[in-house]
């Protein structure tokens, strides 16, 4: 067995985690070709303590999954992201299945699993599934194995600790962290994508592995409880802003080599696209503290964070566009940074239900006694 790439115990860093993640991704420039993956960029992330650092203090993390750590982990995501979107994607997969581990392990669980993470472990998410050959189950609590499938993977073959969602005999989801050897049943044949092709997204078929009783998380259906389920989601917005960013400068960077940035056309498209990208920085910032904040304020976390994914989604279309007109046809050519960033940003814009998104949102708004003025601010006079 070999292992994709080292593994090394480290100490997580409190202080300057996001410089430290953001230079260590443009340090290590991941790959662009199917059936890759950001091998280098996670190994400096791992080296750096990137791994370790959601767990809280406590655990040998810095508390980036605290809500006192909102800040930094927003940071880190967007930094990481303005370097490497498929490395933003795997890396916002390991967070978010640190944090539920968190939320709704047991202490023996979260010890586990906090230790595998300090080892430098690699977790992610898997609860997409395939039509075909059909989703996660598990057996009976007398014979608990597994059949099917996760898709859309991302990691697939270098994540050696995926959370995922399987279906109980009832109906219900379970969550598990099934331990993975590297390179074992991952399968990258479909993912010949757009972009963020480096984020290995591929489908994983766990038939005939036995569930051991650590390996439950939380009781069922916990993984889709609210408001942490869909106000999760400003996670990946904060990679999206970072790779947002990534696109803008590259257009104003395009505009200051080529010597064309005065021409008032052209300002008036570089004005608009940073509009765009302090938009969606703007509503990340809100949306993290929104979605995190405790008590959380549970319908309107949800309502906001909804609000941030269509807000997210706009700007970075705006931005591509914006850049792409400015830029021409060379921004299409391979060696133009435009054109890989404006791909992977394009393709990890596709999220989730984005239509039910903002109709929850608006039914939210709709049904709100509150003021208009008043809908997403306490402190707003009456
Ligand atoms: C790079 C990348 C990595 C990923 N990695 C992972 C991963 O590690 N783990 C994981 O679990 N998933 C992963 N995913 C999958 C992701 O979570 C979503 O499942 C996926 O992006 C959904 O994309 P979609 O555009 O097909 O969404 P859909 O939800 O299918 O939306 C497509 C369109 O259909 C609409 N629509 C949705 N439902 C309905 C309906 N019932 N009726 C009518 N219209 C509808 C939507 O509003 C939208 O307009 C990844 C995705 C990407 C892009």
């Amino acid at each position: 067995m070999t292992i994709p790439f080292p593994i090394a115990q480290v100490n997580a860093r409190p202080v300057g985690l996001a410089e430290l993640a953001a230079s260590a991704v443009a340090r290590a420039p991941a790959p662009d070709r199917h059936d890759s993956f950001p091998v280098e960029a996670m190994a400096a992330l791992r080296g750096a303590g990137l791994l370790a650092a959601p767990l809280p203090e406590a655990l040998g993390g810095a508390g980036l999954c605290t809500p006192a750590g909102t800040e930094r982990l927003r940071d880190v995501l967007r930094g990481i992201g303005r370097g490497n979107l498929a490395v933003g994607r795997i890396y916002e997969g390991h967070v978010n299945a640190l944090a539920l581990v968190l939320r709704y392990g047991s202490d023996p669980v979260r010890a586990r699993l906090a230790a595998d993470a300090r080892a430098g472990h690699l977790f992610g998410v898997w609860n997409t599934e395939p039509a075909e050959p059909g989703g996660l189950a598990i057996g009976p609590e007398a014979d608990p194995v597994l059949t099917g499938a996760k898709s859309y993977a991302s990691g697939a073959g270098y994540v050696t600790r995926p959370l995922v969602t399987a279906r109980l005999p009832d109906g219900r989801r379970q969550m598990l962290v099934v331990p993975l050897d590297p390179e074992s049943r991952a399968d990258l044949s479909g993912w010949r994508a757009h972009g963020m092709r480096a984020s290995a997204t591929g489908t994983v078929d766990f038939t005939g592995l036995r569930v051991n009783p650590l390996d439950r998380v939380g009781a069922p259906d916990d993984y889709y409880r609210q408001p942490f389920f869909a106000a999760g989601a400003w996670r990946f917005l904060a990679v999206q802003c970072g790779g947002i960013e990534a696109v803008l400068e590259a257009h104003r960077g395009h505009l200051a080599a080529t010597g064309r940035g005065a021409d008032p056309h052209q300002r008036a498209r570089l004005g608009q696209a940073a509009t765009a990208a302090e938009t969606a920085r703007l509503f990340v910032e809100r949306a993290g503290h929104m979605a995190t904040a405790e008590p959380v304020s549970g319908d309107r976390a949800v309502a906001y964070v909804a609000l941030a994914r269509g807000a997210v989604e706009r700007a970075g279309l705006d931005a591509i566009e914006l850049a792409q007109r400015s830029v021409g046809l060379s921004g299409f050519l391979e060696a133009h940074p435009l054109e890989r960033l404006a791909r992977d940003l394009a393709t990890y814009l596709r999220q989730p239900a984005p239509d039910g998104a903002l109709a929850g949102a608006a039914t939210y708004v709709a049904e709100s006694e509150a003021p208009v003025h008043a809908l997403w601010h306490d402190s707003e006079p009456a």
